[in-house]
């Protein structure tokens, strides 16, 4: 059977899974472009999943929803075993793709939630700046070699239209009393070596990471009781059921894993596995990287050797500037239901990246990217994210909202303690929130989704 329509029932669970078997066709298909992954290290070859094995526990998808729950359930419950099982290499899943900031604000400053509803926004602040503590307490109490910054993030302006939208963000934060620091085009200049920029806003609590190293520091340094799987597509689940009491049982190319409990971190391949097929909103978004500056391209360059830049419009440009002497550029949201980031699209979004570099940084006109890539990453329509019971001994959290890095470490995290039946202020808050609502109905909402992000372009203009 493949893609039972299951219905969904009050609270988020889904009825009718219980005891099918699903073959999953939507499948990760990632290319070996993402620079991160490229750059790092050839990786100690994959421990794969084969034979049949039983564990206490399994988490599928070692993102950072899939890395924080494994952790977290292995601290909490020492004594059970626990699998984590991914489908590729950890480090060029979409956790290893994206720009690497751990962000304690909504990534989009213009979100309905900021301006309009202080408390939520604080709430949801809070949430990730426990998300953002958790990785800064296990990439320090491991030695996880990522370069770890808690340098904060700069939104910065290059257009009057930037510049509105940032004031607009600094009345947000002011109305719920965060700290900020404005900057002006000269602090700019002497921070990123260029000109291009005119207005910023430093808010000071972001982390930024090297996000391949990160996930794949936190993979191999997994407490003892967790063993880590790769290159183990789960092609076929057969979900559990009470009675006759059965144990999950999933299919590998080389394998079988069973295990009472499953915990579903997939991110939007959810729907390949019969969940929330009609919730999310599978997003692609795009990154280059410029291959390494040579001293006199730095010396031209000027500025600071490290800085992560968040655009000021929705659709702008995303910029890090690394201290190996590479330069990150990421745009473009597009819309893909296989999650796939492939060829012939990567050619004509690398073309956009070239544009904004160049704008940006025309100084360094003739400095080529050496990798351009794509990954995947969910969104719903209410900007709510999936956690807690989603069947019999089943749990699931994913979607995000392109804050994966903060949000994704804090609800794996939650989701193990909401497994094991601890409590605290945190849990409470993340298990009364809404859970994703449903999309309007097809070609509609796809209709709806590509419209919007050509809207989105068109408005930025420069920005992008
Ligand atoms: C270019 C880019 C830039 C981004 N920048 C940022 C940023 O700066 N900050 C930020 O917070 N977020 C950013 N994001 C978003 C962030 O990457 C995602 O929110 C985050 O990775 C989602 O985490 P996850 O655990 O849900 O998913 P993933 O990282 O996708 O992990 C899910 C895992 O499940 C695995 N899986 C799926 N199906 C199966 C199967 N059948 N069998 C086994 N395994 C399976 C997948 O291979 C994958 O590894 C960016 C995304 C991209 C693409």
């Amino acid at each position: 059977m493949s893609m039972p329509e299951v219905a969904m029932a009050q609270g988020g669970s889904f009825s009718g899974l219980a005891g099918r078997t699903v073959d999953i066709k939507l499948q990760p298909n990632y290319d070996n472009r993402n620079g991160w992954h490229e750059i790092l290290p050839e990786p100690v070859p994959a421990n794969m999943v084969s034979g049949t094995l039983t564990f206490d526990y399994v988490v599928v998808g070692a993102g950072y929803g899939g890395l924080a729950c494994a952790r977290r359930l292995a601290e909490l419950a020492p004594e059970s075993s626990i699998a984590l099982i991914e489908a590729d290499r950890i480090g060029n899943n979409a956790a290893g793709r994206s720009s690497g900031f751990a962000i304690d604000h909504a990534h989009n400053l213009r979100a309905k939630s900021f301006a309009e509803d202080p408390t939520s926004a604080k709430k949801a602040i809070a949430l990730n700046r426990a998300g953002l503590d958790e990785l800064e307490r296990v990439v320090k109490d491991n030695g996880i070699d990522c370069d770890l910054r808690r340098e904060g993030k700069i939104h910065a302006a290059c257009t009057d239209k930037g510049t509105q939208m940032l004031s607009g963000f600094a009345e947000s934060l002011d109305a719920i009393g965060e700290d900020y620091t404005r900057l002006d085009a000269g602090d700019l200049k002497e921070r990123f070596g260029t000109e291009f920029y005119h207005d910023g806003i430093l808010c000071p609590h972001s982390i930024t990471v090297q996000p391949a190293a990160l996930v794949r520091g936190l993979a191999t340094t997994m407490p003892s009781n967790v063993t880590v799987f790769e290159s183990s597509p789960v092609r076929s689940i057969t979900y559990a059921r009470s009675r006759p009491a059965t144990s999950h049982r999933l299919e590998t190319p080389a394998g079988t894993v069973t295990s009472p409990n499953l915990v579903l971190a997939v991110n939007g391949f959810a729907a390949g596995w019969g969940l929330y097929s009609k919730h999310l909103i599978p997003l692609i978004t795009w990154g280059s990287m410029t291959r390494e500056l040579t001293e006199r391209e730095v010396a031209r360059l000027g500025g600071l050797d490290n800085y992560g830049i968040i655009p000021a419009h929705p659709a702008g440009t995303t910029v890090r500037r690394l201290p190996t002497n590479r330069i990150l550029i990421r745009n473009q949201y597009t819309l893909s239901k296989d999650n796939t980031a492939l060829e012939p699209q990567l050619t004509r979004v690398a073309k956009v990246h070239r544009q904004s570099f160049e704008r940006r940084y025309p100084m360094l006109f003739d400095v080529p990217f050496e990798y351009s890539w794509g990954g995947p990453l969910s969104l719903s329509r209410n900007g709510e994210g999936v956690f807690g019971d989603v069947g019999e001994r089943l749990w699931a959290t994913m979607a995000y909202q392109g804050v994966g890095l903060a949000r994704g470490t804090i609800s794996g995290k939650l989701l193990a303690e909401h497994i094991l039946e601890e409590d605290s202020l945190l849990l409470t808050e993340m298990r009364a929130k809404d859970r994703p609502s449903r999309n309007f109905p097809d070609p509609f909402n796809s209709w709806g989704i590509r419209a919007n992000a050509w809207a989105r372009r068109r408005t930025a203009g420069l920005e992008e």
